[in-house]
């Protein structure tokens, strides 16, 4: 059979249905995936020695003929192989474990053998090494070399792996892949060719040409990404639309929305202003992500982008993620706007609506704004915490006909790095200022030794404030999985906190899978202060706004990112009242207490998702968080060398890109791979 990229796995030789069903849990289906599925470390078995110079303790590759190899049984009837293989200089005992077969593979054979060399009663051994039988035409690909080792999944090891790739190289898959970098690109970035990138990559010359070649592959998975995302931005940037809000003639009316404000904006929102007031004074979309930590006053900049719609005749879209944060931001807005005869209406899933000709502001979810209105001249549609930033309202609007600006808003923390990386499409502003009156959420790591003083501290606290609690647990039930008893359900948190802990108290559980009906029913008896402690799953993690609320408490804290830890430490702290965080855990490992200390003294967003973002990786940053996020094979945002070079070389390319086709080529079947955690 002649072999491709696109040849499916299933069907190449040595792998059936059952290897084919396991490669697609590491989400490999086709020889191209296969190919690229890249190591993440190597064995260093290169350094190849004579049998009468090795030394205990040295990690060696030894080459030499079994000279005798046979089973024998341990005192618990566990099959042991050990063998003597000798070369000219020498000879020297290994042993196996449970793999009796290799009695019969290895007998009388030619094999390299890699591994630790130890002693035991006062002899060297090797014990459990790689092996492979070797001749003339085989180099060895487990032994003698820098060993690829990979991500793997049941049933599915390196070693099966290793083979399965070495094969497809040397059948020339690698040379198929067509080179898709412009060479005067590579040269400027010092960049091996694609195929040396794939040859090397899973198995390298030298530690040298290993690097070359991760740097090569880990520079074209951002490079596609950022390319990606500036074509994008320059077909939005294309789009002409006759909503080019004028300006100047609303200047004095905007002046005295801002002087009616119960408060003087910072400095940073009003710098932020200004960059959404001059997108909406331009004639092409604004597509703009404005990031600010939770309480930083984000509202307040797209009540005011509204307004500037309304006044040009606009009608504008507030979009939350939840039906709760939408009556919030309707009832927010009906007060910002008090007095300005803007007529605002909610949607819910509830109500049945036709006001599409006198409303001026609808708010509602994600989901019901498309689906239920026509809107008569949509002119700027504002986004609340949504996942993708806007890539489905976009399509979903332009299928629609209509070609609004957007206002995206999230308080997730997305290091700028990373966001300029992933989202290039999107103009950023960032609301790096707090509000001056805030005050800081005193928070402590809370060790489980301490929780039974904890508990007493925070009834007497809540009585003698009388203030109330979110207390937040990662899941919902009791997790089967053994892995996960010790993770804090909500279900089992609720009724052992009701009934044990604080049976003086009155406790509400919330959870997402509940109906949008009971969830409101809950959180408005909370706002009411009718319950005092609310037991929820982080769905409180977005937006809403309790003066009252004194504790924030969370059970496994371990399991969610800082980044989403500080999301949740906002919610508290909004009012008069001093107001604490406690992080429960149940982890002993050192990492994660000194991770999980930084909330103890950092009190910046950006700040917690940088530490996270080194100690965890990326693919971390939102462990628990929302969003759907990239899923990076190879590349690392928190390589700062790379995400520069990629950063230029993206803009450079996308100028020259009318005449590089496999370039062209490459970015047609390009999808961007993402994950997105629930
Ligand atoms: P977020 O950015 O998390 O969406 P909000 O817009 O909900 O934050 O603002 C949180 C609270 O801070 C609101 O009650 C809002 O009215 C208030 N606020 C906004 N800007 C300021 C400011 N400059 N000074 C004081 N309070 C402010
Ligand atoms: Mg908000």
């Amino acid at each position: 059979m002649t072999i491709d990229l696109a040849t499916p796995v299933g069907s190449l030789p040595f792998i059936g249905e059952v290897m084919d069903k396991r490669l697609s849990n590491l989400g490999i289906e086709t020889a191209f995936d296969l190919l690229h599925h890249y190591p993440f470390r190597y064995d260093d078995f290169s350094l190849i020695s004579k049998i009468s110079d090795i030394q205990p303790g040295e990690t060696v590759t030894i080459r030499g003929k079994v000279i005798n190899i046979s089973n024998f049984f341990t005192k618990y009837g566990k099959k042991i192989q050990r063998a003597k293989v000798a070369d000219e200089s020498g000879q020297i005992n290994i042993v196996w474990y449970n793999q009796p077969f290799l009695v019969q593979n290895l007998k009388d054979q030619f094999v390299s053998i890699s591994g630790k060399v130890e002693t035991f009663q006062g002899k060297v051994v090797m014990e459990s090494p790689e092996y492979e039988i070797v001749n003339n035409h085989n180099i060895g690909i487990h032994t003698g070399r820098l060993v690829p080792i990979y991500p793997e999944t049941y049933g599915v090891s390196s070693k099966w792996l290793r083979n399965r790739i070495f094969f497809l190289l040397k059948n020339g898959l690698a040379e198929l892949e067509k080179e898709y970098l412009p060479e005067e690109l590579r040269q400027e970035n010092n960049l091996v060719s694609l195929d040396f990138a794939l040859h090397h990559v899973h198995f390298p010359a030298s530690q040298d040409t290993a690097n070359q070649a991760r740097k090569r592959l880990a520079f074209n998975e951002l490079f596609l990404i950022k390319l990606n995302s500036l074509i994008k931005k320059r077909e939005w940037n294309r789009e002409v639309v006759g909503k080019k809000f004028r300006i100047k003639n609303h200047e004095l009316r905007i002046k005295n929305f801002v002087d009616k404000l119960p408060f003087k904006l910072t400095y940073a929102q009003t710098r932020c202003l200004s960059e959404i007031m001059d997108d909406l004074g331009q004639s092409k979309p604004m597509n703009r992500l404005l990031q600010g930590d939770v309480g930083s006053g984000k509202t307040v900049l797209a009540a005011m982008a509204i307004y500037l719609a309304y006044l040009n005749g606009y009608q504008s879209a507030f979009m939350a993620p939840t039906e709760i944060l939408a009556f919030q931001h309707y009832q927010t807005l009906k007060n910002f706007f008090d007095g300005l005869n803007i007529k605002v209406s909610l949607l819910t899933s509830g109500v049945k609506t036709d006001k599409k000709v006198e409303t001026d502001v609808f708010v509602g979810t994600h989901a019901l704004l498309f689906k239920k209105i026509n809107f008569k001249n949509l002119g700027l549609v504002v986004i609340d915490e949504q996942h993708r930033f806007g890539v489905e309202q976009r399509a979903s609007l332009t299928q629609k006909g209509v070609n609004p600006h957007l206002l995206t808003m999230t308080a997730t923390p997305i290091p700028r790095t990373v966001a300029l990386a992933l989202y290039g499409e999107l103009d950023l502003s960032y609301l790096d200022e707090m509000p001056q009156n805030r005050q800081q959420v005193k928070t402590w790591l809370v060790p489980e030794e301490k929780r039974n003083s904890a508990y007493h501290w925070i009834g007497q606290k809540l009585k003698e404030m009388t203030g109330q609690a979110y207390w937040i647990c990662p899941l919902i039930e009791e997790s089967e999985k053994e892995t996960m008893q010790s993770v804090k359900a909500a279900t089992t948190e609720f009724t052992h906190l009701q009934k044990k802990v604080f049976p003086e108290f009155k406790l509400a559980l919330l959870h997402g899978k509940m109906k949008s009906e009971e969830k409101g029913k809950i959180l408005s008896d909370f706002a009411s202060g009718k319950t005092d402690i609310l037991v929820s799953t982080p769905v409180v993690e977005v937006g809403i706004d309790l003066a009252n609320a004194i504790f924030m408490v969370i059970e496994t804290a371990e399991r969610f990112g800082l980044a989403s830890l500080h999301q949740l430490r906002g919610r508290v702290g909004r009012g008069e009242k001093k107001s604490y965080c406690l992080l429960f855990t149940q982890s002993q490992s050192e990492q994660s207490t000194k991770r999980l200390k930084a909330m103890e003294t950092i009190y910046n967003g950006a700040k917690l998702s940088e530490i996270d973002l080194k100690m965890r990786g990326p693919g971390d940053i939102y462990g628990l968080a929302q969003h759907g996020y990239l899923k990076l094979k190879i590349a690392s945002l928190s390589d700062n060398e790379l995400v520069r070079m990629v950063n230029k070389a993206a803009v450079d390319a996308i100028n020259g890109l009318g005449s590089y086709a496999p370039l062209q080529a490459k970015l047609k079947s390009y999808t961007i791979r993402t994950v997105r955690p629930n």
